[in-house]
Order: structure tokens, then sequence, then C-alpha cells
């Protein structure tokens, strides 16, 4: 009987992710599970020695965490460092986590990790290039990263943006660039900057040379009539209930806002390679009906019902046009998605992506390779649109920028691929590798160019 109850007073104990480096402030979860709860956890530092300690909750008149019986284990998240224990210097430690039981004995279990102590934070350097950006555009930065990282790349206000090993060079150089987006809706005064850091809570970043054009985005009026209301809400909100007016609103505002999610997250899908090659393509002899970023009040009767903003290119020609992947990539969606109706996405690589909505009909499926011109179905008017066209956008790390930029040449060379060019030779486009000077195709800049 007392053996059975000293087994079940032992609490299981696991760090998860496991701590190997312990900072200034480094976050540890702790899982943990006891029948009767724990009343006390404790950590230290130990090191030289010595054991300082670095954390501790105690609350032994209440159950401090309980757990019921045969209840799964629960997270208990706080963080340790060098914060709360000043005279622990910069290398090997372990670190003690103690747990205190709720039982009468107050038995105590342990879990000890050997950690490396690093308060020291990355070191970065960002490149020299003259970095022209269009408000709502997208841009090339390449920086170098050493020291003690796990995450880096450029963050643009509230937004960041992943960074991938410069093609050529080795992962352990610390070479990297990051393809990133000023998004349309970040004010101009805000500043770019490359940044790295690592779970122990410290973070760097850097400077780099820039300059922002503002764009000034248009404003349309849109008219809505009965007979659109009712188009696309039995076509998206079937079963709802409501007004023609109020659902056609809900479809406009929440639906729009969640499949802009889903597209952002698609972003998690990309190859880490330049699938692409030359200029996007865009829609042949198409109209163009709307611009990226175009704000758009919507009128019913008369009056101002709803705003929103028009994230792509509205291209038209004639009703069932075949309509060509924008460059070579991966599909890898292809379904209906709200209010971009028949969608497809096609992944171009390093979290660069362009996205096609309102087809007819669908022509490929998700993981199929396309090559440039590859029709990949057929313009229609599915999801929230009036009348056959093409709905036509493009994103970076899951931010959908204006279009225009990839589909000119120049721009293309001189804002993305020059800095990505070491000096003598050129990245391969098909294949992310490096081509030594000399290759018929070489375009290699000088560092600094810009137009
Ligand atoms: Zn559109």
């Amino acid at each position: 009987m007392i053996l059975l109850f000293v087994l079940s007073s032992t609490t299981a104990l696991r760090v998860d992710p496991p701590v190997r480096v312990v900072g200034t402030e480094t976050p540890v979860r702790l899982q943990a599970s006891n029948p009767h709860g724990i009343r006390r956890v404790t950590a230290w530092i130990e090191q030289d020695g010595q054991q300082h300690q670095v954390f501790e909750k105690a609350e032994p008149a209440t159950r401090f965490f309980f757990f019921g019986r045969n209840e799964p284990a629960r997270e208990i998240t706080f963080s340790v460092g060098t914060k709360d224990a000043p005279s622990v210097k910069d290398g090997k430690a372990r670190l003690i986590i103690e747990t205190t039981a709720n039982d009468f004995r107050g038995a105590t279990d342990r879990v000890v990790s050997d950690v490396e102590i690093n308060t020291r934070p990355p070191v970065l350097t960002a490149d020299g290039h003259q970095h022209y950006i269009n408000q709502g555009g997208s841009e090339l930065v390449t920086f170098t990263v050493s020291g003690y990282w796990t995450e880096a790349g450029v963050r643009v206000g509230k937004h960041t943006f992943r960074s991938f090993p410069v093609p050529g060079k080795d992962e352990s150089s610390g070479e990297r660039f990051s393809l990133f987006a000023f998004p349309w809706d970040t004010p101009a005064d805000i500043v770019p900057v490359v940044y790295a850091r690592n779970p122990s809570g410290a973070e760097t970043t850097a400077r780099f040379w820039f300059k922002l054009f503002p764009k000034k985005f248009r404003s349309r009026e849109l008219p809505l009539n009965d007979a659109f209301l009712q188009k696309v809400v039995n076509e998206l909100d079937p079963g709802g209930s409501g007004d023609l007016l109020s659902r056609y609103l809900k479809i406009n505002g929440e639906m729009r806002r969640q499949n802009n999610e889903t597209l952002a997250g698609l972003r998690h899908k990309t190859e880490q390679k330049v699938l692409w090659s030359g200029p996007f393509v865009q829609l042949s002899n198409s109209k163009v009906e709307s611009l990226f970023a175009d704000t758009r009040s919507y009128m019913y009767n008369g009056r101002k019902v709803d705003e929103q903003t028009h994230l792509g290119f509205d291209l038209s020609v004639v009703k069932n046009v075949p309509v060509a992947a924008s460059n070579d990539g991966r599909v890898i969606y292809a379904a209906p998605l709200g209010i971009y109706g028949n969608c497809v996405v096609i992944d171009h690589g390093y979290g660069l992506q362009s996205i096609y909505g309102h087809l007819n009909s669908i022509g490929v499926k998700p993981g199929e390779f396309v090559k440039k011109r590859q029709e990949i179905g057929r313009s229609g008017e599915t999801g929230l649109a009036g009348g056959d066209h093409l709905h036509f956008s493009m994103q970076v790390d899951g931010v959908q920028v204006n279009p225009i930029e990839w589909w000119d040449d120049h721009w293309i060379q001189d804002r993305i691929l020059s800095k990505l060019t070491p000096i003598g030779g050129e990245v391969s486009h098909a294949h992310g590798t490096y081509t030594p000077k000399g290759s018929p195709t070489a375009t290699a800049r000088p560092l600094g160019r810009a137009r």
C-alpha cells in the first residue's frame, strides 16, 4: 500500500522542447504530471559547483498545479537565465528543475539538463546594396549572420519575412537572403530591418540602405445590385440566413479575411529553390479592370455599405479564355477558395507565389510542376466576381504584393537577381546553383548598382 502511494507520488517531468542554450531570459516549457498535483517548481543554474536559483513558484496552502488522476501532463512555462543570476558566465552549466509534489511528504523530482550559457546576441551584417522599395512591392536583401541564432530575416513593421541560405553558398557560411515585401498598408515611415534572434532572448537588428517610394493607391466605387448579391450569396453562402445585403457583407468582409489568411498560410508550402526564370507573364491581350490595392467603396441603393482593399489585378479578355502559369513553378493549391472562386496557387520558390482566381475550370493538380505559359485552367466568374475575368495576384512569404514589378524584366534583374549574384557569376534560375563566369547567360552586375 505504502509502496503504491510512493510510486503514485512521482512526478513525471520532461522539458519540451529541450533547452540546450540558456541566455538572459530563456523560455522553458516543462511537461509535468502528478496525481497529487505540484506545490512548488524551482530552477537553478549550476556552474563551477555553485547553484544559482533562477526561478521559483510555490503555493503550499492551495494546489498550485493540480492534476486529476490519469490526467495527461500539464505544461508549466517560465523563463530562466542570467537576468536572475548575473554571476553566471558564458560557458558550460547545468539547468536543474525541481518539482515538489503536493502529497504529505512533499516528494521532489528533478530534471537536469546540460546547457551552454550564451548571452551574446547574434552578429549581423546587412549587404551594402542600395534598396529602392515601392510601397506595396518587393525587395531582396542579403546579410551574414553568426553566433547563436535560430531565426533570421527581415522585419517590416508587424511583418516578418524568412531568410534562406544564398543559393550556391553553404548554410554554415551564414550568408543568407530574404525576399521581403513592404506591405501596401504599412506606413511609409516604417524602417525595414534585418533581424536575428535566438530562444535565449537575444535579438540583433541591422539596418540597410533603402529608399521607399510611397504609393497613393486608387479609390473606386463599386455599385452593388440585387442580381449580383443574389448570385454571390447563392454560391458562397447557400444555407445562410439574414437579409441579402448582410449576407453579402459577411462574405465581402469575414470570408475575404479568412481566404486571405488561407493564402498567407501557403507560404509554408515553398521550395528552397528558384523555380522561375525571366519575367512573369500577364494574361495575354488582357484588359486591366482593377489595379493592386485599389480601395473599393461598395455602393448599394446610393449609399456606401462597405469598403475593402483589392489585393490583385483584375484582367479580362473574353469568356472562358485559357489562363496560363505566369512562370515555372509547382502547383500548391487548386480548389475553390471562397471569394476567389476556383483558385490556383503556384509556388515559385523561396516564398514567392502567384494566385489565380475566379476560374471557370481548373486544369492542374496540387504537386504538379508547371511551365511558364502552360494552361492551368479557364477564366470564369466563380466566387466574388461580377463578370468573366482573371484575378491575378502574387505574394512574398504570405504578404500579397503588386505583381507589376514581377512582370518587368529590368526590375527583376536590378532589384532581385543582381543582389543574389556573386561578382563574376550568376544564380541559375532552374536549380538555384552557382554558375561560374563565362556562361553565356551571365548577368553579373557591380555591387550597389541601382536603377
Ligand atoms: Zn479581383
